[in-house]
């Protein structure tokens, strides 16, 4: 059994409480939700932090409610909530499938939307015990000069691998950053980086409150398509959410490495991909498009059968679409 290491719990109850027990001590504060990622990778000494700020009694992150003409999503919102609520299986139905095929029951009952959008970057070689780690010399991600599955990288390519920023993105969801010093909102799709040993532009002492994701046009239509090795508990290996609206699609490719990445059309098939519903050559296109643009990266193993799969994902996404929009 693999203990837990020592630090200080903070267990606040309001958000101002919080953001002034983090600003105390940023550089030296893992952040705790419902803790189903950051428990595990303290046992596996991932982090060291000397104090741990655990939200699960904030309250105010809970909230899950209309606001600004669209929908408030607290970063306390747990991923069951988020697949089961009515509001989000109606207005976000790829938002509430891809709650709904994160993890388990158990993991979705405690795992938040917070810990999702932040969850720690995954790789092959990262995500092992400190004893096995220690024999290799560590990483990039850690203290390490080299990076074990890129013979020769500079740059960290572990993967974000959680299940909610594809649809949100797809969305064009903000999210909510605050801290001491303010509030910030800013689209989820430049919330992260390149970079797997830190793939988002949060600062250490601002916490998620939320995202807000703007009410759709009535005729928007979305899907949610997650590849895994197994139709069981596990991470995405590949994941595509589309968005198609009257005037707009929007695909996005995820669990390629440090950040989802939004499908770019050539003029070419975006003239293809403005009749509804899609034709067949407008779906060939955006496939074609995502497959030259998205290129999975080693973090997560099998990146050849995933590059594979990515035009064949995006088809499947978009074909549903298609096919609930012709249905009698
Ligand atoms: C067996 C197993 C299978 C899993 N399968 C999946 C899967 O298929 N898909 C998937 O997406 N995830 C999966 N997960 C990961 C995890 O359960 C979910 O991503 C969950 O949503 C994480 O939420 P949490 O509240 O538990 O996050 P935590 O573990 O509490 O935190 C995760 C990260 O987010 C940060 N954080 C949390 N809240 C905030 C906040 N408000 N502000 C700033 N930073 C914050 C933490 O510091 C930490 O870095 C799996 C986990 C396990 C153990």
């Amino acid at each position: 059994m693999l203990p837990l290491p020592p630090f200080a719990w903070i267990a606040p109850r309001t958000l101002q409480a919080a953001l002034d027990a983090l600003a105390a001590a940023p550089d030296e504060t893992l952040v705790l939700a419902g803790g189903t990622d950051v428990l595990p990778n303290l046992k596996r000494g991932l982090h060291q932090p000397r104090r741990v700020l655990g939200l699960g009694r904030v309250a105010e992150l809970g909230h899950l409610e209309p606001r600004d003409g669209g929908l408030w999503l607290g970063a306390g919102v747990t991923l069951e909530r988020l697949a089961t609520d009515p509001r989000t299986a109606a207005w976000f139905p790829a938002l509430a499938a891809a709650a709904a095929a994160a993890a388990t029951p158990q993991l979705r009952r405690m795992g938040t939307l917070g810990g999702n959008l932040c969850l720690d970057t995954r790789c092959a070689f990262y995500d092992q015990s400190a004893f096995w780690r220690d024999a290799l010399h560590h990483c990039l991600k850690t203290t390490g000069d080299t990076c074990h599955v890129v013979p020769g990288g500079k740059r960290c390519v572990a993967a974000l691998a959680a299940d909610t920023p594809a649809p949100l993105i797809a969305y064009q969801a903000e999210i909510e950053l605050r801290s001491t010093r303010g509030v910030r909102r800013l689209p989820l799709a430049t919330f992260y980086g390149g970079d797997g040993a830190r793939n988002h532009v949060r600062a250490r002492d601002e916490l998620v409150t939320g995202v807000h994701v703007p009410a759709p046009s009535p005729e928007l239509e979305s899907a949610y398509v997650k590849l895994r090795a197994r139709q069981a508990v596990d991470f995405p290996l590949l994941s595509v959410a589309a968005a198609v609206s009257a005037s707009d699609v929007r695909v996005v490719v995820a669990a390629l490495g440090p950040r989802p990445r939004l499908v770019r059309l050539s003029a070419g098939a975006a003239a293809l991909a403005a009749a509804r519903p899609l034709s067949p050559p407008a779906i060939d296109a955006i496939a074609s498009a995502a497959a030259a643009q998205c290129h999975p990266l080693a973090s997560l193993g099998a990146e050849q059968w995933r590059a594979e799969r990515v035009a064949p994902t995006v088809r499947r996404a978009l074909t549903t679409l298609v096919l609930s929009t012709t249905e009698p």
